[in-house]
């Protein structure tokens, strides 16, 4: 069920000397161990990614479509097989699982798309001369993936430096290494030629650190927390290397007096708990208009308290452990300071059952605003519930954060949807539903969330420069 871990290098697999335990979350054994790329690794997966990039942006873009397009029916096919694999090294319901495979491959299928639509334009010009655009593919991206979402987190980067003729090394997540291999698996099985995805693993400092500086490397991509991402993009700047930041989020949820509130108290609990909490567009922050703050918190609380925890191999889990035992003490920090500043444990706050790493679904009500909660993500299953005013109100304490990623709301009312629309900073906003993004919409942040947009019809400018070419007819 769970793959034989290797590093991807120039279309050959390898192992290494050094090697990494993969740990199941749910039960703490080990499935398996994952070689560490050494320097030499990486020296070979730049000069795969060169060649690479010389054949893959020389060739049709109908063709590299077609290539993208295989692999992703063989990731369907294989869905199964993915599915099971990224339960065991991430720990969420096989469900959920399954629906990630899903997902990745539509990511894969709307940038095979895209592609074919990346259109250059032709700029009224004098007589005798041509004013013309061209997109062209940037170079080697160097990728670096989170853990949360073992394959569909990869395959946001793989998609779209393939799509628009990037070579790419991805060094994806040590705890859950198996949803990028398979990935590779299936572009190795489609025919996509040696060195144009490359994929490592090791100590992310020491491949960043190494990585980025190089010459081949035009962007840097990442997603992850908001201090690493800065730490890269810093990396990045000394070579002036363009970069593409998905960071952090600390979601509002703002609950209108004029909504069905058992109805939104349901949505959310279910929502937050997906995943472990352990979603950058998790919704976290609950700003609940007074007047229908206690009907709310009672419906939130009494779903928390349903949810049914569990191994994510078992039916009818709703929600698997935290990824390891760092996540666990950050909630259980997270919960102390709050809990000192006033706050009222709801349900939940502790470590959840002897083996793995599961984390009690929480609800804080009652949180001061000084609280770190209030301005840090816990990326966990931890909701807080405050009582607000007002719109104005709600909408204050939704922007107080540094962070500017998704945001939510509940209501009917035109007037206060204008206001969300306009006065929320956030980079995706939704209204009466928790989804926050589909392959077709961009999804990214704004402040500390990030930079550059992922899906969408903006997902490929990233990947690729804008070339201005000034033709003319004689020598002028
Ligand atoms: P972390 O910040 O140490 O790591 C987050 C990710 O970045 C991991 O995949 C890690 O391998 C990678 N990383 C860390 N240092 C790196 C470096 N120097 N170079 C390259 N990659 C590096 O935190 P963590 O404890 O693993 O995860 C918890 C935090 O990470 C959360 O609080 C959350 O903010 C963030 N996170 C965000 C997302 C997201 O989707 N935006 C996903 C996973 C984790």
């Amino acid at each position: 069920m769970y793959p034989e871990l290797r590093l991807f290098i120039g279309g050959q697999w390898r192992k290494t000397a050094d090697d990494l335990a993969v740990v199941n979350p749910a039960t703490e054994e080990e499935l398996g161990r994952l070689p560490c790329a050494a320097r030499s690794d990486l020296d070979d997966a730049l000069d795969a990614a060169a060649n690479g990039f010389r054949t893959w942006s020389r060739t049709a873009p109908r063709d590299r479509a077609n290539v993208i397009r295989h692999a992703a029916a063989l990731m369907r096919a294989r869905q199964e097989e993915i599915a099971q694999a990224i339960t065991l090294e991430h720990g969420k319901p096989l469900p959920q699982a399954r629906l990630e495979v899903i997902r990745g491959a539509e990511f894969f299928e709307w940038d095979a798309g895209e592609v074919m639509r990346t259109y250059g334009r032709v700029i009224p010009a004098p007589k005798g001369h041509k004013f013309s655009v061209h997109h062209q593919p940037i170079g080697v991206v160097a990728a670096f993936s989170p853990w949360n979402f073992p394959m569909s987190q990869p395959a946001r980067k793989i998609s779209g430096a393939l799509a628009s003729g990037c070579s790419i090394i991805l060094k994806a997540a040590e705890e859950t290494p198996a949803g990028a291999i398979l990935i590779a698996r299936a572009f190795e099985d489609a025919g996509l030629p040696p060195g144009v995805l490359n994929l490592v693993f090791g100590v992310p400092s020491d491949i960043s650190g190494y990585l980025i500086p190089q010459d081949p490397v035009r962007l840097v991509a990442f997603t992850g927390s908001t201090a690493v991402g800065r730490h890269l993009t810093g990396l990045a700047a000394q070579n002036d290397t363009r970069v593409l930041m998905e960071l952090g989020g600390h979601a509002p949820v703002i609950v209108c007096e004029d909504t069905d509130v058992e109805a939104a108290a349901v949505a959310g609990a279910i929502r937050k708990v997906r995943n472990a909490g352990q979603v950058c567009t998790s919704p976290t922050r609950f700003f609940v208009h007074d007047s229908v703050f206690d009907a709310f918190a009672e419906a939130f609380v009494t779903r928390i308290k349903a949810t049914v925890v569990g191994n994510g191999m078992e039916p009818g889990v709703e929600m698997g452990p935290t990824a390891n035992d760092r996540r666990v003490s950050a909630l259980a920090a997270f919960i102390e300071d709050a809990r000192k500043k006033g706050a009222i444990v709801e349900t939940g706050g502790a470590k959840y059952g002897t083996q793995g790493y599961f984390f009690q679904p929480t609800v804080l009500t009652n949180v001061h605003e000084t609280a770190l909660i209030m301005r840090e993500e816990p990326f966990g299953p931890v909701a807080v519930l405050n009582p607000v005013s007002s719109l104005e109100h709600a909408i204050a304490q939704s922007n107080s954060v540094r962070y500017g990623l998704a945001g939510y709301a509940f209501t009917n009312r035109a007037d206060y949807i204008d206001r969300l629309v306009d006065e929320v900073e956030v980079g995706n906003l939704s209204i009466n539903t928790l989804e926050a993004s589909m392959p077709e919409t961009p999804f990214g942040g704004v402040k500390s969330s990030g930079s550059g947009r992922e899906g969408g019809i903006e997902g490929l400018e990233n990947y690729m420069t804008v070339k201005n070419v000034w033709h003319s007819a004689g020598i002028a």
